[in-house]
């Protein structure tokens, strides 16, 4: 029988919720031998493939990039799970929606800069006017809270999506 298909996608995130992650130690072992991680920031794939059947994912939907990938992620995921704070309710990046992005890209880069100030028009992707939980751009199948959720709380939560069972995640908490 062949294993399920995992990912795992950084959108606006600190990369927090990868390190809990992880932080499941020698269990990543045991999730590594029962699913096949397609793809994520930890291996080394650079095109989000078909047929994923478990896809955590990191971050708000802040930037086009991050809206173009939450789509296409969507499009080829069964079970989306909105992993960590930043991902359930936008979190740390929602904190600059009352701003906007034209007065924030102003203070970060000319204001604030003593050396060659200029909003930086390639290599960074244009932002959203806010940035958005997951659940508000797409459908979201299971919500993992935390900032981050806990080792032991990813590790439960993909055994059960392993063996076919929806997880539990009463016991889970924003923000710790
Ligand atoms: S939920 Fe917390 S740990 Fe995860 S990306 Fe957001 S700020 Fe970082």
């Amino acid at each position: 029988m062949s294993k399920p298909r995992l990912a795992t996608v950084w959108l606006d995130g600190c990369s927090g919720c990868h390190m809990s992650f992880l932080d499941m130690d020698e269990r990543l072992l045991e999730i590594a031998d029962r699913a096949d991680i397609v793809y994520s920031p930890l291996v080394d794939h650079k095109v989000f493939p078909e047929d994923v059947d478990f896809c955590l994912v990191e971050g708000a939907v802040s930037s086009e990039e991050d809206l173009h990938k939450i789509k296409l992620v969507r499009e080829r995921t069964r079970t989306l799970i909105s992993f960590g704070d930043c991902a359930v309710t936008a979190n740390v990046p929602a904190m600059r929606n009352p701003i906007g992005p034209g007065p924030l890209l102003e203070r970060a880069y000319i204001e604030n800069v003593t050396l060659n100030p200029g909003i930086p028009l390639q290599v960074i992707p244009a932002l959203l006017p806010t940035a958005q939980p997951v659940h508000r751009v797409v459908q979201v199948d299971v919500f993992l809270p935390g900032c981050p959720p806990s080792a032991d709380l990813i590790y439960n939560a993909l055994v059960d999506l392993i063996e076919g069972r929806t997880p539990d995640t009463r016991g889970a908490r924003f923000g710790r």
